[in-house]
């Protein structure tokens, strides 16, 4: 498709208002500023990659929750031959963490990942399909999943609140 930037500024014109989306994250130079409880969370994340079944992809992504009973679900990225089949670490966590703890809520998952084909010294986001499964996880029970995201070295972000990673997102209200 041809592109041509003058086609914006008509859309600006005709617009009633225009509407801004901002949200606010902390970032921190490594792991070591954070609080005990952070930085043991986000170490044993780094631990749980050793469990990503990545063959394809050689990028082992491990993430583990605290949920509020104090009960700590890790998940790992497993992938397959037929590659779209894969699953993500954050979604294999969260399915793991409704099934054995129903409806109690998560306070916080940490991420990181291991990248055995190059570096893995910044932080890593989820995936479009993964931030859509953690707003609705949060929204099932009603509680803001904080995220600690981390590589095995390097800058920190803590956002906190993941569905703030998907505005204008498609929820259950919008079948009603
Ligand atoms: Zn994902």
């Amino acid at each position: 498709m041809h592109c041509n930037s003058s086609a914006f500024p008509y859309l600006k014109m005709h617009a009633m208002n225009q509407q801004e989306y901002k949200f606010e994250f902390a970032v921190y130079p490594s792991l070591d500023q954070l609080s005990e409880e952070d930085a043991w969370l986000l170490n044993e994340a780094r631990e749980v990659t050793k469990l990503a079944y990545a063959p394809y992809s050689n990028f082992q992504v491990g993430a583990i929750a605290r949920l509020s009973n104090g009960e700590l679900v890790a998940g790992s990225n497993q992938e397959n031959a037929s590659f779209p089949v894969g699953l993500c670490a954050e979604r294999v966590l969260l399915a793991s963490a409704s099934s054995l703890y129903p409806r109690v809520p998560i306070d916080t998952i940490a991420i990181s990942y291991h990248n055995n084909n190059g570096d893995s010294s910044h932080p890593i986001s989820p995936c479009g399909i993964c931030r859509q499964s953690l707003l609705e996880y949060e929204s099932r029970v009603d509680h803001p999943i904080r995220l600690i995201l981390g590589g095995m070295e390097g800058k920190v972000y803590i956002i906190p609140k993941a569905s703030m990673l998907l505005p204008l997102s498609f929820t259950a209200s919008d079948l009603k």
